[in-house]
């Protein structure tokens, strides 16, 4: 009798469907033929600074004690980090990925039958982790793409354990300000965890929005999420990180892996917080990206999402599949989003101003090309 090891999987996972990760440059060129060196990824919310000098150093450095186990409590990144955000050392956790830091949260605290709440148009990752744990998604609709703060604490119950928020959302770019986020935090019970994932905070200016590590002292249910992979360029080392109480970092620390963070990536992180420079180089050419990617869509007649990310959506209409398809093969990669219940849209990172050029000019030849039916 033949089993079906599928069916033994748990119930959550059973049905899960894995992660849609933009499409990588290397496939893209064996697919169409391509030169590597010619495609544009403009898909993943990649810095296109490329790494800072800093850190590639750092992590050359590290590359001489490949055989050694890395540093499991990350001492000196805990305390670059601590320095820089003024918190202390045992309010941090570690993760591969601010990702990880993600699962490890769903792990500890949401149980099956536990509720877990997050917004619609939210990131991907968080109705994946609360069904990995077997407890139950409530996706609250979104308020014109952002998140209902007010309906989202409207849908908590007995049984709510955990809230995702991310702030900026990804992938609609929207943000709460300050106020909104205090007067949400202000009706959701101590006893209920919530997640504030601030993947972007970085590319914000200007203090009309909230900076979660302020508001910890008052609110000893919060966990604030952050990344290396963003701002600071290091998305393929995998450092993200959360900052909450010692003593819900106590609990996370149970379960996460003791060497989740490699010493290449501890090391080059803890550079990359040296380079200020790179920080604002990183802000400067978002904001140049941001506002040239609007004033393209601006002129071919385009709807977008106003984003405050390193990304905006763009709503092309019902055949941005075939858009889609059409930029990749023009060598232009972006994302689509119709799997966050956003048919209509793509997602398009903010690239270096010439990257930001050929995606305009690839999908203005892609709906020329859909318009006349060719
Ligand atoms: C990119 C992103 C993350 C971080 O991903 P890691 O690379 O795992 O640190 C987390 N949350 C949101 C909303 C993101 O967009």
């Amino acid at each position: 009798m033949a089993i079906d090891y599928q069916r033994l999987a748990v119930e959550g996972v059973q049905s899960l469907s894995p992660y849609q990760p933009g499409k990588p440059i290397d496939e893209l060129a064996r697919e169409f033929g391509l030169d590597p060196a010619s495609i544009v990824k403009l898909a993943s919310n990649e810095n296109p600074l490329g790494p800072s000098d800093r850190a590639l150093a750092a992590a050359q450095k590290a590359l001489s004690d490949l055989c050694l186990y890395p540093d499991g409590n990350g001492f000196d990144l805990k305390q670059a980090l601590s320095v820089r955000l003024g918190v202390k050392a045992d309010q941090i956790t570690l993760g591969n990925g601010s990702n990880d830091v993600l699962e490890i949260i769903a792990r500890c605290f949401a149980d099956a039958d536990d509720e877990v709440i997050f917004s619609q148009y939210a990131f991907a990752v968080y109705p994946l982790v609360t069904q990995a744990v077997g407890a139950k998604g409530v996706c609250v609709p979104a308020l014109e793409w952002g998140h209902d703060l007010d309906a989202m604490a409207n849908a908590i119950t007995d049984r709510t354990r955990l809230i995702f928020v991310a702030n900026p959302n990804n992938p609609t770019g929207t943000v709460q300000g300050r106020a909104a986020i205090e007067a949400f935090l202000d009706r959701v019970p101590a006893n209920v965890i919530v997640v504030l994932d601030e993947a972007y905070c970085e590319y914000l200016l200007g203090n009309e929005y909230p900076d979660g590590i302020q508001l910890l002292p008052r609110y000893p249910n919060l966990i604030v999420c952050r990344t290396f992979s963003k701002a600071w360029g290091l998305a393929a080392l995998r450092v993200g990180y959360s900052i909450c109480s010692p003593e819900i970092t106590d609990v996370l620390n149970r379960v996460r892996q003791p060497f989740n963070v490699d010493s290449i990536a501890l090391a080059a992180a803890t550079a990359v917080l040296e380079d200020e420079a790179y920080l604002q180089r990183s802000r400067k050419v978002n904001e140049a990206g941001l506002r040239q990617l609007e004033a393209a869509f601006e002129r071919l007649g385009l709807e977008y999402i106003p984003s405050v990310g390193n990304f905006i959506a763009v709503d092309v209409g019902e055949q941005s599949q075939e858009v889609f398809q059409s930029l990749l093969a023009q060598g232009v990669i972006v994302r689509p989003v119709a799997g966050y219940g956003m048919p209509c849209h793509l997602r398009v990172s903010v690239g270096l101003s010439e990257e930001n050029d050929r995606f305009v000019e690839a999908l203005e030849h892609s709906l020329n090309k859909i318009r006349q039916g060719g």
